[in-house]
């Protein structure tokens, strides 16, 4: 059986992290399938889906790596072609990847304690945003 659904959410651009842990626990029991995965896919080439203990001091991590591996405040041939000023928000989408998926059981996510899935928005503005979840399982 295959159950399928969105979240949609509202995000302030780059830098913003949004914990989806709790959306996909509620996917999963309203589903009323007890094991299977569920995979959280976002359809858009500038943001990206992984896990991470949702505390502050990673809230602040994760961006700082971020503006590390792929700076903010250079040029990149993405901007010549569209002149939007987000190369660098495609690229950071490329690297971390715009889905994840998590096995459950019993009806409970096998994630470890400290373990959240978070939505990474790497946009240069603002975004409405959707997330697919799609629940494989018995
Ligand atoms: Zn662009």
């Amino acid at each position: 059986m295959i159950d399928t659904s969105e979240l949609t959410f509202k995000t302030r651009g780059a830098g913003d992290i949004i914990d989806i842990t709790d959306n996909m626990k509620t996917a999963v029991r309203d589903s009323g399938l007890t094991s299977g995965t569920i995979i959280a896919f976002v359809p858009g080439s500038t943001a990206g889906l992984t896990t991470i203990e949702y505390e502050p001091g990673l809230l602040k991590d994760v961006p700082d790596l971020m503006e590390k591996l792929v700076p903010s405040d250079r040029s990149y041939q993405h901007d010549e072609t569209w002149h939007d000023g987000n190369g660098f928000s495609h690229l950071r989408s490329a690297l971390i990847g715009p889905d994840i998926t998590v096995p459950f059981s019993a009806g409970n996510l096998l994630l470890g304690t400290w373990q959240q899935v978070v939505f990474l928005e790497f946009d240069n503005r603002a975004r409405n945003r959707t997330v697919v979840l799609q629940i494989i399982g018995e």
